[in-house]
């Protein structure tokens, strides 16, 4: 028996997909790349903008003529696509699929194929009980002892209001998990050889408000710090309103944690971002910028920026691109503005910016950020950084800065889940080339 899982979008999802799989595994399937072979389809979807939801709908229905060759095969729709509001203009449409499970939750499909008897794997005594299990339900075999780097969500769902946004619709309200489950699952993890987890959430800072007597971020970062094992902890998304101090604190103060941080902006004018109910100006979103280079002077910031939100003007979008241009930040994801059906955005205002004028305001950023970010990598230049290798991609070792900058080295040595200080010999916009020191001998954090 095999399964085949197909993972569109977010991390979230990744980190969705590994824990089906593992479920599936503890199950008695094995894993295939071939999905012409598969007993089980997994389609784990991603809706934030239309091109993803295209991508689902071209992928589902590539799968109705398999299920026709094979009527016995299990085909499960998973993920934003479905959300959590019920699915029965997806089960009409696509009367094919079996089983229609919400984010993050492998449950329904666990259910059907062992005939009801686990209903959910939130359940963990009934699950524990049901599968003998001696390890945690996390990485499916092909991954463990070989996967460096892990994700692990701490909030799902989201209760902001983003005019332009469709996740919280999807995902459902804001829950933090108990952070004994993600402590827990942390060492599981660390115990399967992975070196660096990434806390995943919609708004990651808000963890641990909905919980009265839990950590929040900056506690939880602590108790995971002493995670043995666990060599570097990252965090997304972050939201500009929740970062305060004592995260900034916490993030100079604990030497696990990266100095790299993921605040999206959205936009640079403060009666776009009003429109798009993010709760900031753009003043503030530049103090706590200038706040968390005073603490962490070598941080690396992300943002996100959507471009051609309804009513934007070309002055709006200029303030936008002052913004980048002034705050030189690592990386921009840039989005073109996607009508998601049901959010505010899309039922009140017009989606009056044209796709030509979105691509312009899109290449304009895209040009001024590779200019920004090739600068700020120059200075890698020559420097030695301790760097945690992943994988050997094409005869070359791929791993990354504490600042997540993406390096390369050329070497016949086996580098897997080892941080090794490297010299930096070539930057680009996009990645780095280094060489090894010496010998390598794994470096003390
Ligand atoms: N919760 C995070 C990330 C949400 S989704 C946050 O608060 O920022 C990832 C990114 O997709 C967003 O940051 C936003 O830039 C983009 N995005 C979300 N909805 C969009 C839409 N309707 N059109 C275009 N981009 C969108």
């Amino acid at each position: 028996m095999k399964y085949h899982i197909w993972t569109e979008g977010c991390q979230m999802n990744v980190a969705d997909s590994q824990r089906v799989g593992s479920a599936l595994e503890h199950l008695g399937y094995t894993h295939t790349a071939k999905i012409e072979s598969a007993d089980v389809i997994v389609m784990n979807t991603c809706v934030v903008r239309q091109s993803a939801e295209d991508k689902a709908y071209g992928r589902l229905s590539s799968l109705q003529p398999l299920k026709q060759k094979n009527p016995a095969l299990v085909i499960n729709l998973m993920g934003c696509l479905v959300g959590v509001r019920g699915h029965d203009k997806l089960r009409k449409r696509f009367p094919y699929v079996d089983v229609f499970s919400p984010p993050s939750d492998p449950g329904p499909l666990v259910s059907y194929l062992t005939q009801g008897e686990i209903r959910s794997l939130e359940d963990a005594e009934t699950t524990r009980r049901f599968f003998a299990m001696d390890e945690e339900l996390i990485l499916p075999v092909a991954e463990r002892g070989k996967l460096v780097s892990a994700h692990v969500p701490i909030v799902y769902g989201c209760s902001h209001a983003c005019t332009y946004c469709i996740i919280p619709y999807r995902r459902g309200i804001e829950r933090s998990r108990p952070v004994g489950d993600i402590v827990s699952e942390i060492r599981a993890l660390a115990a399967q050889g992975v070196k660096e987890v990434t806390l995943l959430g919609q708004i990651v800072d808000r963890y641990g408000t909905d919980v009265p007597d839990g950590p929040n971020l900056a506690g939880l970062l602590r108790l995971v710090c002493e995670v043995d094992g666990i060599e570097r902890v990252r965090f997304l998304t972050s939201h500009p309103n929740y970062f305060g101090n004592e995260l900034i604190d916490a993030i100079a103060s604990l030497p696990k944690v990266m100095p790299h941080i993921e605040l999206p902006i959205q936009a640079g004018d403060d009666t776009v971002l009003e429109n798009m109910k993010r709760g900031y100006t753009q003043q503030a979103y530049r103090d706590i910028v200038a706040q968390i280079r005073s603490k962490i002077p070598d941080c690396s910031i992300a943002t996100d920026i959507i471009v051609g939100f309804p009513g934007e003007t070309d002055e709006q979008f200029m303030q936008t691109y002052q913004v980048l241009a002034d705050l030189k930040l690592d990386v921009a994801h840039l989005a073109r503005y996607s009508m998601r059906e049901g959010t505010v955005a899309t039922r009140r205002m017009s989606d009056d910016v044209t796709d030509t004028e979105k691509m312009r305001r899109f290449r304009l950023l895209e040009d001024l950020q590779e200019q920004i970010v090739t600068e700020i990598n120059a200075r890698y230049q020559g420097q030695t950084v301790p760097v945690l290798f992943e994988e050997k991609v094409k005869g070359r070792w791929r791993g990354r800065t504490p600042t997540n900058k993406l390096v390369f080295v050329e070497t016949t040595e086996n580098l897997k889940g080892l941080t090794v200080p490297v010299q930096i010999t070539w930057t680009g916009p996009w990645s780095m080339q280094a060489n090894l020191l010496q010998q390598i001998a794994p470096i003390q954090l």
